[in-house]
């Protein structure tokens, strides 16, 4: 049974923008998938959908157990809690430490502060920065930055992980930290789909690519190749 499933999906802005075109996929537990494509090819709309950011005008899908369609808007945070997002610009809260952006993240859900401090401690050497515990974002590198945010993402152990251009701000040394990271939690079983413009790294580390163009599934192709010059 896939974990993620879209069919004949279409999503439009309200401008008249037409982001998505009959899209259809399937993806099983615990693959490693990029989508790749030209920039306003409905990478981010596309990955928007899967976290209900933005609700699909026709079609269905799920997500988890979760009925893109029919989630209520109430259970919108249960999906959320399947679902880890990690974005390009890594989106921490400025006010908060590094513990306390995790924590926020765990608190939401209800669990209690032994449980929270379990955990954080825990994703934070996953990624490598326990002793950043108690930093700002601002005393932290765009590297740093990031993998708190991947620690962040993965703290209520999500069944798929979401990344929108993970490295887009990265140096190819801290892109490929991030990526290693990344692997590490695919190891452990968790699905992962991400968007990328980096062609190296989808080159080097070959996993299924979905191809999107102009709103369109262009490509599905199993260790396939960034396929383009960018
Ligand atoms: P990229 O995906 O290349 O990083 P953006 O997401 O900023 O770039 O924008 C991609 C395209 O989507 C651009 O053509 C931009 O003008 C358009 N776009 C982004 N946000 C909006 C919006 N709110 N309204 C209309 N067009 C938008
Ligand atoms: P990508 O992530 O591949 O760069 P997007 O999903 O951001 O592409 O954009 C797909 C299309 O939708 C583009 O034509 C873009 O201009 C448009 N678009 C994106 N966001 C908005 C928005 N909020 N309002 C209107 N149009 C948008």
């Amino acid at each position: 049974m896939s974990i993620i499933k879209l069919s004949n999906v279409t999503k439009k802005y309200s401008n008249g923008t037409t982001a998505l075109r009959n899209i259809s996929l399937e993806i099983e537990p615990g693959e490693f998938t990029y989508i790749v494509g030209p920039s306003g090819a409905g990478k981010s709309t596309f990955i928007k959908l899967l976290y209900r950011e933005l609700k699909v005008d026709t079609g269905s899908g799920h997500v988890a157990q979760y009925d893109l369609e029919k989630l209520r808007h109430r259970d919108v945070p249960m999906l959320r809690r399947a679902v880890g997002v990690v974005f390009q610009d890594y989106k921490l809260l400025p006010k908060k430490t590094v513990f306390e952006n995790i924590a926020y993240a765990m608190e939401v859900i209800g669990k209690n502060p032994r449980e929270i401090k379990k955990r954080v401690n825990e994703v934070l050497d996953l990624v490598g920065l326990k002793h950043k515990i108690r930093s700002f974002p601002n005393e932290l590198s765009g590297g740093e930055q990031q993998r708190v945010a991947i620690a962040r993402s993965i703290a209520n152990s999500p069944k798929v992980l979401i990344a929108d251009e993970p490295t887009g701000n990265l140096d190819p040394e801290n892109s490929w930290e991030i990526m290693n990271l990344l692997e590490k939690i695919n190891l452990s079983g968790t699905t992962i789909l991400m968007a990328t413009h980096n062609s190296q790294i989808v080159n080097t580390l070959k996993h299924r690519v979905i191809a999107i163009e102009n709103g369109r599934i262009v490509r599905d192709q199993e260790e396939g190749d960034y396929g383009y010059d960018d």
